[in-house]
């Protein structure tokens, strides 16, 4: 007796799992996140942050965009391509988890972003921890293949670029991400070949120091950091004549080759969807 409702059940759940698996578009919000669950190496694990944000699991997806923030433009710029679901890296409502704080309650800016994305009947799904955590890092492989350079070690990430001053590598890197106003650290002359990837807010000191003070790198290639610790640990090692350096070129650029990996990782298992990698603007400007 036991044995055969084990037997349906097993079968029931296999049933399912073919029916979601050979399902034509178009999908729901949940079903192309079952199939993200799914696609995600060695395995989905449970986090605070790999939810949806905003928006209805049960709307049909009309597209995917994917991005690294999901600010004002990138919003008007996923409606105007038909994308009803927007896979993010980073949060949207300025915040590093899911809660809005008090004194934002009432907020003018995240009020109207609020009320854009439910007139527009937009669903954010947050996809950070996993697209980490995934087998290879999606962001750390998206941005070594975007810079095209030799992968030496992914544990950390180190890439190697043929010899050349700091002051060349560091035009090399301003000119590829388009970003005004980098930030490098170091003897402009130093040579260097060894570039440890620090992208994002790497949240330990270790991430950071950990990669420089290595005898196999040179410099490290920053998203952002506290500058009590990366900037003058490379100061002091400069002033100590150690040849080592930092790039600092923000949060957003350094991780958005991660962004478009994403949504090339997405092709491989959605079918019949648009999906399309929404890139940001720059933030910020120089006075020239
Ligand atoms: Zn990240």
């Amino acid at each position: 007796m036991k044995f055969w409702f084990l037997y349906f059940s097993f079968l029931l759940v296999f049933q399912n799992l073919a029916n979601a698996q050979s399902k034509e578009p178009p999908f729901t919000v949940n079903e192309i996140i079952d199939k993200i669950k799914q696609n995600v190496k060695p395995q989905w694990v449970t986090t605070k942050t790999d939810t949806i944000v905003i928006g209805n699991a049960f709307d049909t997806v009309t597209g995917i965009a994917t991005c690294m923030f999901a600010d004002m433009n990138i919003l008007k710029r996923a409606v105007a391509a038909h994308c009803n679901l927007i896979i993010t890296h980073e949060p949207i409502f300025y915040n590093a988890t899911n809660t809005i704080p008090d004194f934002m309650e009432t907020d003018m800016v995240l009020k109207e972003k609020v009320a854009y994305i439910k007139e527009k009947k937009l669903t954010i799904f947050w996809f950070h921890d996993n697209a980490h955590r995934n087998d290879p890092d999606q962001i750390l492989q998206g941005l070594a293949e975007e810079l095209k350079w030799k992968i030496v070690s992914t544990s950390p990430w180190i890439l190697e670029v043929k010899k050349k001053t700091l002051t060349s590598l560091a035009n090399d890197v301003k000119r590829h991400f388009n970003v005004e106003g980098i930030r490098v650290i170091g003897n402009p002359n130093l040579e260097v070949s060894r570039v440890g990837l620090v992208p994002g807010l790497a949240p330990t000191l270790q991430m950071h120091i950990g990669v420089l003070h290595r005898d196999d790198v040179d410099v490290i290639l920053v998203g952002e950091a506290r500058e009590w610790e990366d900037y003058v640990y490379t100061k002091d090692a400069e002033l100590q004549g150690k040849k080592k350096a930092a790039i600092f070129i923000g949060h957003l650029k350094s991780e958005e080759p991660g962004a478009k990996y994403c949504a090339d990782w997405l092709k491989t298992f959605v079918n019949g969807t648009n999906i399309a990698f929404l890139k940001n603007d720059n933030y910020w400007w120089s006075p020239k």
